[in-house]
């Protein structure tokens, strides 16, 4: 379909991101689905190819990019029907990396940014708590200063690239106000840092997620990211982009589920026709690819809304709630047009149905996206 929101630059973009993926990705992601992993090698060639660094500054080897070339690139790597791939880059990318673009100081960038758009060092984003997720404000892990350190203890729980990140962002309470919240960059083998435990989880399965552990945790003071106690707002700054982001991945999810069911459909035979023939099965189809285009244009909208400048916590919270939903109706009926073979798990539907679940509760689940929408208007 024609998006007026794209150049001919971005269609380059897409081609590029679809070449990657047809050669890199989908010959070998079965496989890192069982591994639990997707290997090094294929992100620092991703990093080599210019395409984990698209929205930061050239001078550290990114792309300078605005929101919407960076919305095509998600949008262009959800066309895999790996999840677990697709978040691990988006993690790395757009919600973890985001953190150190947008708050760090010259000399944090010097010494980590060009090795973080190149994919040799993995970054991870620690907020969640095992008592702590929606409310973010309601994080208990602590940084206490002493002498030129700080000194962090707490536990974060369901990080992604936890167990194989190099770089962490990691938020922790600096004070005893509510939104007393600090950022903080942690290297993997800082004494007291360990990773606690990779979760097993119902998608996204070659993503590692982890439970993180800080048991007085001393970084050198020049370790904190942004300003002291304004941690929660950078949180919810990049939320905005995080979001837009996981909306991509949910529309990606729709188009391959809609265009694999509309492929099985058109060959199934059942009681003399296809599938296709039965009234039922094209109408609820040609719904769902009405509702996908709609939530697409829509997505499309917000990121030109912020390469505008505009604030549009509400348009985006909109638009996470509606896409997280969307994803799992469109999944689960393609599913069900599979019959059987949609519960097989070698099928990429079956796949895409256990990783949309996610995508209605990761990055801000959608009662608590609804809750902003509605305190905005
Ligand atoms: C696979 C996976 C990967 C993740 N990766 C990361 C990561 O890399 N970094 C990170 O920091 N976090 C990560 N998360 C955490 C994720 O963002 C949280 O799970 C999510 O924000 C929800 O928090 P919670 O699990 O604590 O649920 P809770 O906050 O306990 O919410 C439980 C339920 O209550 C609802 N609820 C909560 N508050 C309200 C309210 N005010 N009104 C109505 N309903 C409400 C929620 O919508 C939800 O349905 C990941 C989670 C998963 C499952």
């Amino acid at each position: 379909m024609d998006n007026i929101y794209l150049s001919p630059e971005h269609e380059l973009l897409r081609d590029q991101v679809a070449r990657f993926l047809e050669r890199e990705v989908e010959p070998h992601a079965a496989a890192w689905e069982n591994t639990g992993m997707v290997p090094r090698e294929v992100l620092r060639r991703m990093g080599q190819a210019g395409l984990l660094g698209l929205m930061f500054e050239g001078e550290y080897g990114g792309g300078d990019a605005d929101a919407m070339t960076n919305l095509v690139f998600a949008e262009a790597l959800s066309q895999s029907t790996f999840g677990g791939f697709i978040i691990t880059v988006l993690v790395h990318t757009d919600m973890a990396g985001p953190h150190l673009h947008h708050a760090g100081n010259a000399a944090q960038k010097a010494r980590y940014m060009q090795r973080v758009t190149a994919g040799e060092l993995i970054t991870a984003v620690g907020i969640t708590e095992p008592g702590a997720g929606s409310d973010v404000a309601g994080i208990r892990t602590t940084a206490r200063k002493d002498g030129n350190e700080w000194v962090l203890n707490g536990t974060k729980m369901f990080i992604t690239n936890g167990v194989h990140a190099d770089l962490y962002f990691v938020a922790a309470k600096t004070g005893t106000a509510r939104h007393d919240v600090t950022m903080f960059i942690v290297e993997k083998g800082t004494p007291g840092f360990s990773v606690g435990r990779a979760l097993h989880k119902t998608g996204w399965l070659s993503s590692d997620t982890a439970e993180l552990v800080f048991d007085n945790v001393r970084i050198p003071e020049e370790n904190l990211l942004g300003e002291e106690g304004k941690g929660f707002y950078s949180v919810m700054k990049n939320f905005q982009t995080e979001r837009i982001a996981l909306a991509a991945m949910a529309v990606g999810h729709c188009t391959q589920a809609i265009q694999l069911t509309l492929d099985y459909v058109r060959q199934r035979q059942a009681f003399g026709a296809t599938l296709w023939d039965k009234q039922t099965i094209r109408q609820r189809i040609a719904m769902l690819d009405a509702k996908t285009r709609a939530a697409q244009q829509f997505m499309y909208h917000c990121a030109w809304s912020v390469t505008q400048g505009r604030d549009i916590v509400q348009e985006v919270s909109m638009l996470k709630a509606l896409t997280g939903e969307l994803v799992n109706e469109v999944v689960q009926t393609c599913q069900q047009f599979h019959g059987g073979m949609g519960f097989i798990r070698e099928t990429a539907i079956e796949r895409l149905w256990r990783d949309a679940r996610v995508l209605a509760i990761g990055g801000g689940a959608t009662e608590v996206m609804l809750e902003e929408v509605a305190k905005r208007y």
